[in-house]
């Protein structure tokens, strides 16, 4: 994309979140024409087939959603309910198709996990969403890794701490662009799978999840309201692992393109 061009895409997106989106993110009258001392930037993944770009409010992640994943973490899939979590929105690394980013291996970990995921973007809000009508609200998917610094989330599980430490760090969730629903349809089952170095380590299929991305929707939409820009990773199956410098990730979804991620 042209620079200018983006620049006319970032401007717009600006006006729109003074605008149309303020709802969600400010209350009352604060910041109607307020100045900043400093600006934020804003977090976009592009959207395939053009140059338009997602801006992303939120990211939520679903913990234990495949029963062999959950097994593995140490739980019982048919007693314990999925439940969410959330990443920092920056935490977002785009993926551009064909070709393969650079990673950077993250401070604190000796254990640094790879979690690929089915990630679905919605593009309408709403609360207590019927399963029924939940994937009206997507606008597309994407495939996405959920990296974790397994040691920290497990530390900080085993003292009852939270897991941000482990989950929602910088440069968390690398995905690649947004395939619209126009393009690709909905997802319930196809084959999910990860190599690291050209060997297979995960390898299941869609249909293993035990909360469906309506259900996951609807649940989710009990607890917090969801909003345009939000973007949910849909849990990961079994046998996640480690990763080290210079170990290079290639993630598949059957119906959309792989993403290519080197460790750095
Ligand atoms: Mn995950």
């Amino acid at each position: 994309m042209k620079s200018s061009k983006r620049r006319q895409l970032l401007r717009g997106a600006s006006a729109l979140a003074a605008g149309g989106v303020a709802a969600y993110a400010m209350s009352g009258n604060a910041a109607a024409q307020a100045r900043s001392p400093f600006s934020v930037s804003p977090t976009f993944i592009p959207i395939a087939g053009g140059s338009d770009l997602f801006p992303v409010r939120r990211i939520y992640c679903i913990g234990r959603n495949y029963a062999a994943h959950s097994r593995e973490m140490g739980s019982d899939p048919t007693r314990e309910p999925p439940f969410f979590f959330q990443k920092p929105t920056d935490a977002v690394q785009n993926v551009p198709i064909g070709t393969t980013i650079d990673h950077p291996y993250p401070p604190l970990t000796k254990n640094y996990h790879y979690e690929i995921e089915l990630v679905a973007a919605i593009n309408k809000g709403g609360r207590n969403i019927s399963i029924d009508r939940a994937l009206e609200h997507v606008f597309g998917y994407t495939v996405g890794l959920d990296m974790t610094r397994r040691d920290l989330q497990r530390a900080m599980g085993d003292e009852k701490k939270p897991w941000e430490i482990g989950k929602s760090f910088d440069h968390s969730a690398p995905l690649g662009p947004i395939q619209t629903v126009a393009a690709v349809g909905h997802f319930t089952k196809g084959a999910i799978w990860l190599k690291v170095n050209g060997q297979v380590k995960q390898n299941a299929d869609l249909s293993q999840m035990i909360w469906s991305v309506a259900e996951q929707i609807s649940k989710l939409s009990e607890a917090f309201e969801l909003a345009p820009g939000d973007i949910v990773y849909s849990g990961t199956p079994e046998n996640v692992g480690p990763v080290v410098k210079d170990d290079l990730m290639e993630g598949h979804i059957d119906g959309l393109p792989n993403i290519s991620v080197k460790v750095v």
